[in-house]
Formats: structure tokens, sequence, C-alpha cells
């Protein structure tokens, strides 16, 4: 594919579809790759997000594997480049966000050269930042819970500081009174940050509008770093997109066609009650229980056997998801690494089997589930389309599982969704 508007680089698989979810609702037809993809020549996108996996890896790692994504876009001939990381601007004690942010721009622009922005803010999302300072909900970063994360702590809430500990360049600040006066103000400061040899300008942003306002301000940048927030004020700068009638949809799919399958490993509260709420509705459910698979039983067969006749008359489920309480006696068993591949492991195999039966439309929940079974189903590229609940869209797939054929697919990370989602998805998937 050539003549890409935006190509995009996430440091994370859910945090990519958040992205691409943002850009479809902003009217850009946008495709999802797993990893740098081996070539592009059927793609037809406005833009394309290439999903990594490479926010807590060395830094080195990371950059290399971002160079490599930054070389594929450039080869579809992308306008604008777009590095995507959390809205709470997860990063290890020793990167990523700044090596590669320096890397890219080094490729873009040469050694210390060049210019971008750095803005995590999601107003949507409780996501804010004033002063760049950046707040979740009510509080600064550095006394919310990232303070404790397990991979990537987050104790420093100014983000001038925390970018200029991790880039060789120099870092400045556009603040909010300058991105409210507009984007012609915007522009000045970058002018006079530009002046004073500043490379990266943390920017503040506290409500939508302000997004929309910074996004008119970086028409033409080469490279924006950001959550996905600042997303949504992009598609605006492309006339071509503008002058697209409200018939030519972004987030259309192929029709749905085949049976409907729920896949859930995740044991969030949210889950819980998605799980409660389809078992009430009186449809088809079965549990897999991570010990009868431990001692060796084909949980697998027995599954696909179960789910085979049920297929025709509408969804069924199957679940490992549990209350925490079992979820710890499981743990205890099988030490928690263990039943959680164990898990990951049969649920994929329990997808692929249900696809070779016909499932066309399924559902996954949880994260770790979703990453394990795309992988089995060995995805490369997902279409997104129209979202179900906020951050949870509809996808088009392709596997060689079925190749030829589509499979719509939705991926829900643990809290994600209200509690009949497991049925209203496959609705608005059949209003299509
Ligand atoms: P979430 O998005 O809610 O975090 P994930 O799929 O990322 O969900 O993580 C849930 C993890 O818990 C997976 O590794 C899954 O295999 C594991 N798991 C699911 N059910 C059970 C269970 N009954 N006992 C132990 N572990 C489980």
């Amino acid at each position: 594919m050539k003549n890409l508007l935006l190509g995009c680089i996430a440091d994370d698989f859910t945090g990519a579809t958040d992205l691409a979810n943002n850009l479809v609702r902003a009217g850009m037809r946008c495709i999802q790759t797993i990893g740098v993809p081996d070539d592009g020549a059927s793609l037809q996108a406005d833009a394309i997000v290439v999903a990594l996996k490479s926010r807590t890896l060395p830094a080195a790692e990371a950059v290399s594997q971002s160079i490599a994504a930054l070389n594929w876009l450039q080869a579809q001939d992308a306008q604008q480049i777009y590095f995507k990381y959390c809205s709470t601007f997860d990063s290890t004690p020793k990167g990523n966000i700044g090596p590669v942010t320096d890397a890219l721009l080094d490729a873009l622009h040469g050694p210390d050269q060049g210019f971008t922005i750095a803005c995590p803010a999601f107003p949507a999302n409780q996501r804010t930042v004033f002063k760049g300072h950046l707040f979740v909900g009510d509080v600064l970063l550095s006394d919310s819970g990232m303070r404790h994360h397990p991979l990537t702590p987050m104790v420093d809430a100014n983000l001038v500081r925390v970018m200029q500990a991790q880039t060789r360049r120099k870092v400045g600040l556009v603040t909010q009174d300058v991105v409210a006066a507009g984007p012609q103000a915007i522009r000045e400061r970058f002018a006079a940050l530009r002046r004073e040899d500043v490379c990266v300008a943390v920017v503040d942003a506290v409500c939508n509008q302000d997004l929309m306002t910074i996004g008119e301000a970086l028409a033409g940048m080469s490279l924006v770093t950001a959550g996905s927030g600042i997303a949504i004020g992009l598609p605006q700068n492309w006339p071509q997109l503008r002058a697209r009638g409200p018939e030519s949809r972004a987030d259309a799919l192929p029709p749905a066609r085949g049976w409907q399958a729920v896949i859930s490993g995740s044991c969030s509260i949210a889950t819980n009650a998605q799980v409660l709420h389809f078992k009430q509705s009186g449809r088809p459910s079965m549990a897999v229980d991570p010990l009868t698979i431990a001692a060796g039983e084909d949980v697998v067969s027995k599954v696909l056997d179960w789910a085979e006749p049920l297929l025709p008359n509408g969804p069924v489920l199957i679940y490992a998801t549990t209350e925490p309480t079992a979820v710890q006696a499981v743990q205890e068993h099988l030490g928690s690494e263990r039943a959680g591949a164990l898990v990951e492991e049969a649920l994929s195999r329990i997808a692929s089997g249900l696809i070779a039966r016909g499932v066309r439309q399924l559902l996954v929940a949880g994260g770790e589930t979703s990453g394990a079974v795309v992988q089995t189903l060995r995805v490369k590229l997902m279409t997104i389309g129209p979202q179900i609940d906020p951050g949870v869209p509809w996808t088009a797939v392709d596997t060689p599982l079925c190749s030829g054929e589509p499979v719509h697919i939705a991926l829900k990370s643990g809290n994600f969704g209200s509690s009949d989602f497991f049925t209203k998805a496959f609705s608005q998937l059949s209003a299509l």
C-alpha cells in the first residue's frame, strides 16, 4: 500500500487497539497489524497501527523493533508517524519512551535534530496534563495506583522531568493557556522552543477541545508521540477525510456470517458479571477448570464435542472466569504462571477448534487470553470496525484456519464492557 496518511507504532497490543478505535471513530479507516508485517501490498487504509510489545523490553530492543516498524511504515509512504504509549506514560526506569523517541527523530531528521511533542492526555479517560504534570482523575500520577505498578512504577508526575531523564534531547513545555489560545499560538510556541534548542515539547491538555486544537497545530509534523487521545484531533488535517460524506463509514466491516462464540479467560469483576449475565439469559455455557487440565484430561475435545451441536442455535460461552478465592486456590496448587499458561493454551485451542467448526464471530475476554488466541489463530491484520463499548471495537481478521472467509473478532481486556456485553455485542454485529 502507498499513500498511507498516518503510520502508528504502538508499544503494546491493547494500546494499539485503543488508538485504532479512536482513529476509526474520528473518521479514518484503520488496520492494526500484529508486529511488523512482512509486506504491505494489499492493505487499504488511511491509518495503520503496528502493534508491538515493546513497553517493558530493554531499551535497545524496544528501539530496534520501533525502527523496524518505522521503516515498514515509511515504505508505505506514511505522511506522519505516531508513536503511541500509555496514557499513564508507563515506562521502565531506563526508558523506553525517551530512547524510542530519540531513535525515531534520529531516523527521520538526523542525530539530535527534529522536533516532536509528548502528550499522554486523554481527558475522556481521566488523563489530563496541566503545567506539565500528569493527572489520573483527581490525583497526580505519582499519587495514583501507578506508583506501585509491578513493571512500570511511575513516581514522578512531572512529565518534563520524566522525559528529560530519558532523552538526549532538550525537553520543554507548552502550557494550557497557550493551547487554549489556539493552533497558531501553539505553533508560535513550538517555534520559540526550537529557538531554545528544545526538541521535545510536553503539551498540556485538560479537555477534548484541547486535543482538537493541538491536533490542528500538529499538521505536517513528521513525528507525534502521544497516548491515544491526541489521535482524535489529527484526521481533521487531511482534506480528503473531511470531504468524505457521512455515508462513507470508516468503521465498515464485511457482513458477519457463521456461528457465534465467547471465550473468556479474564477473572476481573466486570468479566465475572458478564459471564453471570450470559448464563442467566439461559444461553449455553461450559466452564474450563485449570485443575482438570493439569490432571491431563482432554478438556479441549470435551468442550468442542459439547459445543458443536449447540452452535446453530446461537452463541455459546466457554469460560475459565471465576471468583478471586477460586483463582487463588488454583494458583496455590499450580502456581500462578502455570495456571495462566494452561488456561490460555486450552482456551486458544478451543478457539481454533471452534473456527474449524464454523464459528466466524468470536468474543475473547482477557488481555493475555486475547494475545494467546490471536497468536494461535495466526492473525496478522485486524480491520477495525464499530465500537461495542468504550475501547472495544469489532474487528475483521483473516486466519489461515479459514482463509478467504473473514472472522469477526472482538478482544476485550478485563475491566471493559457493560454486564450485557457478551450478548449485546452479537446483536450489534448483525445490525451492521
Ligand atoms: P484480564 O484482562 O482480566 O487481566 P487476562 O487474560 O489478561 O485477563 O489474564 C487472566 C489470566 O488468568 C490468564 O493468564 C488466564 O489464563 C488466567 N486464568 C483464567 N482463569 C483462571 C482460573 N480459573 N484459575 C487460574 N488462572 C486463571
